[in-house]
C-alpha cells in the first residue's frame, strides 16, 4: 500500500483510456469535475480499482437493461462539506470535508432486497462465469481503508448511483 496525496480528476484521467475500452461504443460516458476539489490521500492504483469496478458494474447494468439508444454512465467528482454530508446521510457524523466520486448509470437498478447485500464478498446476480461478486467488496475495503465511505442509491428500472466519499487531505505545514 502506497498512499499518495492526489487529485481525484487526475486518477480518473489516468484510467480514462481503459474505461473507454471497457465501456465500448454502445454506452455513453460523461465525466464532470467540480472545481476546487480537495486533495485526497490514498493509494492511486487502489483508487483506479474503485473507479474501474464501479464503471464496469454500471456498464453491465446498462447493457443488461438493453435499452435502445444504449444508456448512459456519468462519472463526477464533487466537493462536499461536512455539513452537506450530515444533511444527506444522517447515519454518519463527519468532521471534515470530503471529495465525492459519483458513478451513476441508467441501468437495471438494484432490487431493495439486494441493496443490503451488494458489498458482501461473493454476492452476485450475474450468470456463472460472468461475475465473481468480489468487485464491490474490494471497493468497500479500499474506501474504508482510505477513511471514507460509500453509498448506493438505486431504483429498479431507472438506474443506480454510487457515491464514494473520501476525506479531504490537508497538507501539514
Ligand atoms: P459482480 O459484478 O462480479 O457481480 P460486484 O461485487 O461488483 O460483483 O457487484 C455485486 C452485485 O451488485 C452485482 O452482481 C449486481 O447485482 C449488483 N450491482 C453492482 N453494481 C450495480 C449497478 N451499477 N447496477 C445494478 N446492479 C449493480
Ligand atoms: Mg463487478
Amino acid at each position: 500500500l502506497r498512499p499518495e496525496v492526489l487529485q481525484l480528476p487526475d486518477v480518473v484521467q489516468d484510467v480514462s483510456t481503459l474505461l473507454k475500452r471497457l465501456i465500448g461504443e454502445k454506452v455513453k460516458l460523461s465525466v464532470a469535475h467540480d472545481r476546487d476539489l480537495g486533495a485526497v490521500r490514498a493509494d492511486p492504483s487502489q483508487l483506479e480499482q474503485v473507479i474501474v469496478n464501479l464503471v464496469v458494474n454500471a456498464r453491465d447494468a446498462v447493457l443488461a437493461k438493453g435499452e435502445i439508444g444504449g444508456g448512459k454512465i456519468t462519472l463526477a467528482t464533487r466537493r462536499v462539506t461536512a455539513a452537506d454530508v450530515r444533511a444527506m446521510r444522517s447515519a454518519i457524523m463527519p468532521q471534515v470535508d470530503y471529495t465525492a466520486l459519483v458513478v451513476e448509470d441508467t441501468g437495471t437498478g438494484i432490487a431493495p432486497d439486494y441493496l443490503g447485500k451488494i458489498f458482501e464478498p461473493f454476492f452476485t446476480t450475474k450468470e456463472q462465469g460472468k461475475g465473481t461478486g468480489l468487485g464491490l467488496s474490494t471497493v468497500y475495503g479500499i474506501v474504508k481503508q482510505s477513511g471514507g465511505f460509500i453509498f448506493a442509491d438505486s431504483e429498479v428500472g431507472k438506474g443506480t448511483k454510487f457515491t464514494v466519499y473520501l476525506p479531504v487531505h490537508h497538507a501539514s505545514p
